[in-house]
């Protein structure tokens, strides 16, 4: 018997193809996006203006399967996390950050990292493997439609969308799973699916210079940057991938990406590491860095307080010299926000996702070498977790 096909792997001409597969008119596949993604269905049964004959064809064949949250927690600020189940043990974390004028969900595209920056404890997991989009897409699709259900909203209505701003700076580096981070991007923007502005999309990447080329060619979002030095030779040490693509390099690919970006500026995260990239001597070099003649980034600078995790051996700057760093860019005319830390209380500071999740994922995994473990069936697990947290 062939494999049932996940919907939700499906982009919006993915989907086209394969109604046309099944003989049917691409606005089948328009009705069945507004289906899946903007009323959260999942049964063919209920989508009731689809023809019997199409449901039935699309029982035996499809089905749409988000991926399971094994635990949700809220923080005292009102940030809420899942871990998600991805299988064999493997799980990642998506956060909704809410505030005033927005909700932000920061969504995870890979079980691990393979680019091991030093101050990242997902990186320090490995790698262990990609996405599907369907895996990245059902994030989103989880917790709108858990937001919603928190709000009385119950699914095959047209809810009011509570989720306004996606960021892919969960776990794994985006541009590393090019194809499924791009058909979720395009979910993301579809008018049939979760309709958001190229501006309130964001991809944020360690630097991979001929993907962030290719994003600018096939699906121009809000780019991030994760830059956290001033040099090639801090840079090395702190992302390794830097020995591939250097600053210059790197430089000149975010001048190329503003041709096509939707938003006038790249934003540089940085992230604060005390004694180690924080000195005044780095900030005027990153402004040199910037505003090089042959190759200004018009730019905004976004400092996140580093997020310490254990062995790390790194150690987060202190309030002072973070506002000292962002005086000295803001002197310069470079417009510098310092990221708060959020949901500290349930380990959910965006951007850092890993704090614990080593260890949780670890968790997982020897939980999965002991038991039986299969998706959906976390209950224990939910407690191990809590434990350790
Ligand atoms: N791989 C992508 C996206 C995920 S990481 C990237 O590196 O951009 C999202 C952001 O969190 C990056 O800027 C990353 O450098 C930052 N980050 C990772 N670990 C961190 C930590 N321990 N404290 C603060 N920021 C961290
Ligand atoms: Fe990967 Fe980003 Fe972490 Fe670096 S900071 S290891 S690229 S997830």
């Amino acid at each position: 018997m062939t494999s049932l096909t996940n919907l939700l792997d499906l982009d919006p001409a993915g989907l086209v193809n394969y109604c046309d597969e099944l003989g049917e008119k691409p606005f089948r596949a328009k009705q069945l996006q507004r289906w899946i993604h903007q009323f959260g269905v999942d049964r063919f049964d209920d989508m009731t203006d689809l023809a019997k004959s199409l449901r039935s064809k699309l029982a035996e064949r499809a089905v749409v399967t988000s991926p399971v949250a094994i635990s949700d927690h809220t923080s005292s600020d009102g940030t809420r996390k899942w871990l998600v189940d991805v299988g064999q043990g493997n799980a990642v974390e998506t956060v909704f950050i809410p505030e005033d004028d927005r909700g932000t969900l920061c969504i995870s595209t890979q079980a691990g990292c393979a680019v091991n920056c030093l101050f990242c404890s997902t990186g320090k997991q490995g790698f262990n493997r990609n996405l599907r989009a369907g895996e990245i897409i059902g994030q989103l699709r989880m917790a709108e439609f858990a937001l919603r259900a928190s709000k009385g909203i119950p699914p095959g209505v047209k809810g009011e969308r509570q989720i306004s701003n996606v960021v892919l700076m969960g776990m794994g580096e985006p541009l590393l799973n090019f194809d499924a981070s791009v058909s979720a991007l395009k979910l993301m923007l579809d008018d049939n699916a979760y309709g958001l502005s190229r501006r309130r999309v964001t991809v944020s990447t360690s630097g991979v210079v001929p993907m962030i080329d290719r994003l600018g060619q096939e699906c121009p979002v809000a780019l991030a940057v994760s830059l956290h030095a001033s040099n090639d030779e801090l840079r090395n040490r702190l992302v390794p991938l830097n020995r591939k693509h250097p600053l210059a390099e790197l430089m000149g690919a975010c001048r190329r990406y503003l041709e096509h970006a939707p938003r006038d500026f790249i934003t540089f995260e940085y992230c604060m590491l005390e004694e180690v990239n924080d000195t005044e001597s780095h900030a005027r070099e990153l402004i040199a860095l910037v505003r090089n003649r042959a190759n200004p980034v018009s730019c905004k600078f976004n400092l996140i307080p580093f997020n310490p995790f254990p062995s790390s051996g790194l150690r987060r700057s202190s309030p002072a010299r973070i506002q000292a760093f962002a005086k000295i860019l803001m002197d310069a005319g470079i417009v510098t926000t310092v990221r708060k830390t959020r949901g500290d209380d349930i380990d959910a500071a965006c951007g850092q996702l890993a704090g614990e999740v080593k260890d949780r994922t670890n968790v997982l995994g020897r939980m999965a070498k002991m038991t039986d473990y299969q998706s959906g069936s976390g209950g224990k697990l939910i407690m191990i977790r809590e434990k350790h947290a």
